[in-house]
């Protein structure tokens, strides 16, 4: 199948496309700035299988004439696309009373317009191929996140928008779901994770020694939801959360 992966340079989305080339997939996928980043996730994957095509391309996801213009251009030098992963986001803490409007705007244009712009402008395809799987990046802060409003409301808002699609595209065999990621170590937790969210972490994820999750746990969830075998799964959450899903 060919994939199409927002913000595969780094961290989860990167995993994404190397998961899906050692399941013998095409990818296109898209970096908004760390073009070398993106140049070593093509070699890796020309590492792990040499006859799969992989190019990246930059995008800024939350401008919806580059979308049009990128997923134009993956078109024409993919041919089509079947599988579109929604991953690229950011976060921009802070506690609603002190929140800018740029903190809060940036964080919803970037996890949920973005994520919009990039479904409608795949649907045409997806619908004339009466085949499509689109799988968004949620998380568990879609639930409330003391600190992270406006990253819990573009998550929840993200769950509603797959939802909806499952709903209005499901009957011309396009599903759409939603992979709900728990704790994983990239340079988003790196940076931006509190102390005291990764000592809840530690001390309350029922797994053994209340792991974080591992890349690669997460990239098969996805190519999971990709499969022709999922083909009955649609509107649904898949928390890959080792069974922590609440946060402070
Ligand atoms: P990283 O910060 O490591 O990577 C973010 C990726 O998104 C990069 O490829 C970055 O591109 C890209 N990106 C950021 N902004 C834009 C934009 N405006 N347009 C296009 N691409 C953009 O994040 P993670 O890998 O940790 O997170 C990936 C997804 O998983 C996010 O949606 C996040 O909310 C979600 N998630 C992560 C969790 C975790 O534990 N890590 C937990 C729950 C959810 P570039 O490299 O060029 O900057």
């Amino acid at each position: 199948m060919i994939y199409f992966v927002t913000g595969g340079s780094r961290g989860i989305g990167a995993a994404i496309v190397l998961g899906a080339v050692r399941e013998g997939h095409d990818v296109a996928f898209t970096y908004r700035g760390a073009a070398d980043k993106a140049q070593a996730v093509i070699e890796q994957a020309a590492t792990i299988d040499g006859a799969r095509k992989v190019r990246a391309y930059a995008l800024d996801v939350k401008d919806s004439a580059q979308v049009e213009r990128v997923v134009d251009q993956v078109l024409e030098d993919f041919e089509t696309v079947q599988v579109v992963v929604n991953n690229a986001g950011i976060s921009r803490d802070n506690l609603v009373a002190s929140m800018s409007d740029e903190e809060w705007n940036e964080v919803l244009a970037t996890n949920l317009s973005g994520a919009f712009y990039v479904c409608r402008q795949f649907l045409p395809t997806l619908i004339s191929n009466r085949f499509g799987r689109i799988i968004n990046i949620a998380s568990v802060a879609a639930g409330g996140m003391s600190g992270m409003a406006n990253y819990a409301a573009s998550k929840a808002g993200l769950i509603a928008l797959t939802k909806s699609l499952a709903k209005e595209y499901g009957r011309r065999g396009i599903t759409a779901n939603v992979v709900v990621p728990g704790f994983f170590e990239t340079d988003m937790t790196q940076e931006r994770m509190t102390e005291r969210t990764r000592e809840f972490w530690q001390q309350f994820a029922p797994v053994p020694n209340g792991r974080k999750g591992n890349l690669d746990e997460l990239a098969h969830a996805v190519t999971f939801l990709a499969s022709e075998k999922a083909a009955y799964i649609n509107g649904e959450e898949l928390h890959i959360t080792g069974g922590l899903d609440w946060g402070p």
